[in-house]
């Protein structure tokens, strides 16, 4: 491709966009020298007219990804096809930040800020049902089960999108004033067991380095949102999910003589009730919402033998880091002195696991103009906090930065019928990208000359 003569071409659109047809300009439009182009354009103006020039490219690589969808950690195709695409364009590329990711680094012509955009790229042990030509037929062994995969969670136009915002980018870096730093991540959903990965693993290997970044901004494709719109929260955005164990030892007995030992399922049924009541009655909901979900519990062998112990492990989600540290300590305190007062023991273990993904409540404020901009003002909406987690947490937790949800919800469908995140049903419509695209730019220009 000649990047020179479409980066002209794209320069010359801002100007006179009356006088070309849908298919490009006339050989005569071409004869307008580039410099002054360069001085009289606006670079919005560039980027929403390469964004509307390369969607069909966008949406090609979209359907790319979609029909090859690989797993957490085994995102190899897919970070390879980014990491060309980069290259292509003059973007300097670093390969397996993170076991398959990869970092691209744009140097704008003037200095100026490091502005990081994030794509996470795995898909999910998911078997597509979505009847569209370019659906998923890839079959893959997970946890030792055999399943489909597939992009499940959108993650495919997150990819798409940013592949389109680098092209973008790349053409106006000469008047960019600061660095683009693209991070093409793997394992958002999760590195498989006894594997590292996702943000966690490309923060501690660097990425956010060599340059040092100074703002980061991610999107996330949402099944449930209109084309069109962008909904944010500033603050606890989504959750923090940490996971916890509790061991409760009692003494075994015969079922018909309770007397003569100490059950533990009676006591975690009590501890159940307690960790219910560390929500209702002793956190501040006002402030911000928080879960404690017991997802399994398991104890005993039969109906006449009161068991020696029982095990719960369950799910804590929490939006703000002071409430998450104060309710791990209430589960220990409830757990222990619950059992305590029926003379058995409980022993708690929390491991956090993805921390609350933050709004920067300055940046957030600082960038809202932007997108309400480039969406417009009526389909930018603030949203409730998600008790849903997100590893782009990791990025947050080291810069300011911000993440979007954008509309991939066909336009004219209820919500009622769309299929959730990480279903065989699951689907958005390639018309959302563009959006996403114009977006991811326009944060990175924007953030540079604020
Ligand atoms: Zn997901
Ligand atoms: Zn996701």
């Amino acid at each position: 491709m000649n990047l020179r003569r479409n980066f002209i071409f794209y320069l010359f659109l801002g100007l006179f966009t009356s006088c070309v047809t849908a298919q490009g300009p006339s050989e005569s439009t071409l004869v307008i020298p580039a410099s002054q182009a360069l001085m009289d354009n606006d670079v919005r103006a560039i980027i929403d007219k390469m964004a509307d020039e390369i969607e069909t490219k966008v949406i090609d690589w979209r359907h790319q990804i979609h029909q090859n969808p690989e797993l957490s950690n085994r995102e190899f195709k897919t970070g390879e096809m980014a990491a060309r695409h980069l290259e292509s364009l003059g973007i300097e590329v670093q390969r397996k930040v993170g076991i398959t990711g990869v970092k691209g680094i744009l140097r704008g012509g003037k200095p100026g800020p490091v502005v990081a955009l994030r794509a996470d790229m795995d898909a999910l042990p998911v078997t597509e049902r979505v009847d569209i030509p370019f659906a998923s037929k890839v079959r893959a062994t997970y946890n030792g089960v055999e399943t489909g995969v597939m992009h499940a969670c959108g993650h495919d136009t997150h990819v798409a999108m940013l592949m389109g915002a680098a092209e973008i980018l790349s053409a106006v870096k000469d008047q960019l004033s600061g660095t683009v730093v693209f991070i093409f991540q793997p394992a958002e959903e999760g590195a498989p067991p006894g594997e590292e990965g996702g943000a966690k693993l490309m923060v501690e290997e660097g990425v956010l380095e060599n340059p040092n970044v100074d703002a980061a901004f991610g999107l996330h494709i949402n099944s449930l949102t209109e084309v069109g719109k962008i909904r944010y929260k500033a603050g606890g955005a989504m959750a923090a999910a940490d996971r916890f164990v509790i061991n409760v030892k009692g003494k075994q007995t015969h079922g018909s003589q309770p007397w003569g030992g100490v059950d533990p399922i009676t006591v975690s049924a009590q501890i159940i009730q307690g960790l219910n009541n560390i929500i209702s009655r002793q956190t501040e909901l006002t402030k911000e919402a928080a879960v404690i979900s017991v997802g399994m519990i398991q104890g005993g062998v039969r109906n006449n033998i009161i068991p020696e112990s029982c095990k719960m492990i369950g799910t804590i989600r929490t939006l703000d880091t002071k409430m998450q540290d104060k309710i791990h300590e209430k589960i220990r305190l409830t757990a222990t002195n619950i059992a305590e007062s029926a003379g058995a023991t409980a022993e708690v273990e929390i491991t956090r696991g993805v921390p609350v993904t933050f709004n920067h409540l300055e940046l957030t404020r600082k960038m809202l103009s932007t997108v309400e901009r480039v969406a417009g003002e009526s389909n930018v909406i603030v949203q409730n906090a998600v008790t849903g987690a997100e590893d782009f947490s990791f990025y947050a937790n080291k810069v300011p930065s911000l993440f979007l949800f954008l509309g991939g919800m066909p336009k004219g469908t209820s919500p009622i019928d769309a299929a959730p995140h990480h279903t065989p049903d699951f689907y958005v419509d390639d018309a959302g990208m563009k959006l996403g695209v114009r977006t991811l730019c326009n944060l990175a220009v924007d953030y540079m000359e604020k």
